[in-house]
């Protein structure tokens, strides 16, 4: 391994630079020489590839969006794009790539290795939607976000004795609604693993009113529903005024947190290693406190566990 290049593909998350720097650094300590990518696959088509040395990663441990740039590219989807990017990489000497993003980045570094690129995937996501690692980079980051949001709706939910639905990321996976849930004191979590039912959240709210709760606060994941909506649909028939808020790209940014730092940096050096070692196709994570790589498409086809004894924390605590 002579030449590794680095990429970050799909949505941004706190901590991708921090992964990017962790690659670097090693790489260069290694004696590898190292590039960066700049837009994801689409940067690759193109061509937008150059040289980092050390100082092209400083300062930027505690900064949340990637240096890199990000971007969803259409014509990577298609053989024909990617035998572009393989031929870019071939090119410029690149022996192996480091691609850290999501679900579809990885569908993406697992066809380019059939190419005969050495792939290794980092996990880059807010959502923690990857089922062989524990957590993604960037996570632990959106979940003191909405928290520190969560704390501020508190204070004048309450002082208005209102009804709060704050609606978080999360299209099919609802971690960022139920972590924050249970950590934010939420009376509570709507998300698409398991639905809800409109006349129980209705009960639980006028229930809490009785019990003397002078405001309810309720996570909703976004692939349930619209909090506008439910919002009208709440006071409707609660009768008690309820507000909508929606965090929106606010979870996306922000410093990364000392955990994501951590997480990043450690799967950064194991990424480098892997290729080191001649290993393709791979994925790391981290399960148990400890870091840990997969082969790509088992990882992709890991059926996702949902943390029942979570959901039932949550319901448990909040009543
Ligand atoms: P996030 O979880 O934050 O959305 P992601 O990596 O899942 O991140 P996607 O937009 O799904 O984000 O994928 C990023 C890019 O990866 C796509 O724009 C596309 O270029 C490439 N990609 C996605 N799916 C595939 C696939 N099945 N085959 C090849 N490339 C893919």
């Amino acid at each position: 391994m002579r030449t590794i290049a680095v990429l970050t593909s799909g949505g941004d998350a706190p901590g991708m630079n921090a992964a990017i720097r962790a690659v670097v650094r090693t790489a260069l300590d290694k004696g590898v020489r190292v590039m960066g990518v700049q837009r994801g696959y689409s940067g690759l088509i193109n061509g937008e590839i150059f040289e980092m040395n050390r100082t092209s990663v400083s300062d930027i441990i505690q900064r949340g969006g990637t240096i890199l740039r990000t971007a969803r590219c259409a014509e990577f989807l298609t053989e024909e794009g990617r035998k572009k990017a393989a031929n870019v990489l071939k090119v410029f000497g690149v022996d192996g790539l480091v691609v850290i993003g999501g679900n579809g980045s990885f569908m993406g570094a697992q066809k380019l290795s059939k190419l005969g690129v050495s792939t290794v995937g980092l996990p880059g996501t807010i959502d923690n939607d990857l089922t062989y690692t524990d957590y993604t980079i960037g996570f632990d980051t959106t979940l003191n976000t909405v928290l520190d949001a969560i704390n501020k709706l508190r204070d004048t939910s309450s002082s208005h004795e209102r009804v709060s639905i704050v609606e978080v990321m999360g299209r099919d996976c609802g971690d960022i609604a139920l972590y924050t849930g249970i950590a934010g004191g939420a009376e509570g979590v709507i998300i698409p693993e398991k639905g809800y039912d409109f006349d129980e959240l209705c009960r639980t709210i006028l229930e809490g009113k009785l019990k003397g709760k002078i405001h309810n606060l309720i996570l909703l994941a976004e692939g349930v529903g619209g909090a506008n909506e439910l919002a009208k649909k709440v006071e409707e028939v609660t009768g008690i005024e309820t507000r909508a808020t929606i965090l929106g790209h606010i979870q996306r940014g922000g410093s990364p947190s000392a955990f994501d730092r951590m997480l990043a940096s450690r799967m950064g050096v194991k990424a480098v290693e892997l290729l080191i070692e001649g290993k393709t196709s791979r994925v790391v994570g981290m399960r148990d406190g400890q870091i840990v790589d997969d082969d790509i498409d088992e990882a992709l086809a890991m059926p996702r566990k949902f943390d029942e004894k979570l959901f039932e924390i949550a319901n448990m605590l909040s009543k």
